[in-house]
């Protein structure tokens, strides 16, 4: 290897870990939205309905809760988690679902996610860590973010999705992340 190439993955080397150990100490944390953020999850709300559950219901959850086989992964805004839990950050994933049957779903993440929590109130979760910033793809993932005095970062909501509501990006003059429907 020549030494100029060498010197130069040595500093890269060096720069990362100093990098990851003072993201550690500060314990820093990055938030994410579950469905129509990390996750195109139309088709296990689609089980879900298909079901026969009555809609919200605890079997109806049950049934959404354990389709993530369906569920595709969204490329852009998964490569960014995955870039900041490699810088060091913990990567926490915070969904309104209520969380019938969700236990598979939280293992399932568990190589992504230090903490995947169950919670309408997202600004709850938010005001107690040291979060950088939270994705997500509705108004109220936006307000929430607002709230707790955490940067919010909009994700585009795929048009495949059948979820239409509470999408207005940009009314809060948040940054919208490109390319991330
Ligand atoms: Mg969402």
């Amino acid at each position: 290897m020549k030494r100029k190439v060498k010197i130069t993955l040595v500093a890269v080397i060096c720069i990362y870990g100093v990098t990851v150990a003072g993201v550690n100490i500060a314990d820093l944390k990055v938030g994410f939205d579950y469905d129509d953020t990390l996750i195109f999850s139309t088709p296990a709300f689609r089980a879900g309905a298909a079901s026969g559950q009555e809609s919200y219901s605890e079997g109806y959850w049950r049934v959404v809760n354990q389709s993530f086989n369906v569920e595709k992964v969204k490329l852009v805004p998964m490569s960014i988690a995955l870039i900041y839990k490699a810088l060091g950050f913990d990567v926490v994933i915070i969904t309104a679902r209520q969380g019938y049957g969700g236990e598979e779903l939280q293992e399932h993440w568990k190589w992504l996610a230090k903490e995947f929590h169950f919670e309408r109130n997202k600004s709850s979760i938010l005001e107690k860590g040291s979060f950088v910033a939270f994705f997500g793809d509705s108004d109220s993932d936006i307000t929430e973010a607002l709230e707790a005095g955490v940067r919010p970062i909009r994700v585009k909501r795929s048009k495949k999705s059948d979820y239409t509501g509470k999408y207005h990006p940009g009314q809060y003059k948040e940054f919208i992340l490109p390319f991330s429907d």
